[in-house]
């Protein structure tokens, strides 16, 4: 395996130059990075399970239909995202809860506008539900923090088993609960 920084191997991959071991990481992944290891490792392997009603319950999926602005959806390489009107990048959660995973996609997507795109955007991380919203920039301190969290994805996707499971509270509204403690 090549020991080339894996968010060199990422842009590489993402601007569409040739390289030997190409390495992507979605906003999804990001977002599981900071939840649970273990399940990053699952997501990365494909393994697919109905997942409507755990991460509804949890509060980390994206919510398609909850918020009171127009907003479009862009594709660009490895993300999808919501724009809005204004201009900003906006991540819509039903929830609150675990806040900085959704911060940390979020954030990831400002990084990849900037360092794929050139492109510089402010974002809103938004719970119409809750009727709050936070305004998020990338600043230096965040861009070396995604850049850290995409080393640490790497590591974990590149393990040949997952991490071991540790109890969370939301474990019992997870997908994979059942390979976990059954
Ligand atoms: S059940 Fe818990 S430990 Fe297992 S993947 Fe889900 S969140 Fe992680």
């Amino acid at each position: 395996m090549t020991d080339t920084d894996p968010v060199i191997r990422l842009l590489e991959t993402a601007r569409g130059n040739p390289i030997d071991e190409p390495f992507r990481v979605t906003g999804v992944m990001m977002q599981y990075y900071h939840v649970c290891k273990r399940e990053l490792w699952f997501e990365s392997r494909n393994l697919e399970i109905d997942r409507e009603n755990p991460t509804v319950v949890r509060g980390t999926r994206v919510d398609d239909t909850a918020y009171g602005e127009k907003r479009r959806n862009l594709h660009l390489g490895m993300i999808a995202l919501d724009l809005l009107e204004d201009g900003r990048i906006v991540e819509v959660k039903p929830s609150s809860a675990l806040t900085e995973p959704a911060r940390m996609q979020l954030l990831y997507y400002l990084w990849y506008l900037e360092h794929v795109a050139e492109i510089q955007k402010d974002g809103v991380l938004a719970h119409p539900r809750e009727r709050k919203r936070e305004s998020v920039e990338l600043t230096d301190e965040r861009t070396e923090k995604v850049e850290n969290a995409i080393r640490g994805i790497h590591d974990v996707v590149a393990q040949e088993t997952p991490p071991s499971a540790k109890e969370k509270s939301f474990c019992d509204s997870c997908a994979y609960y059942d390979f976990c403690w059954c």
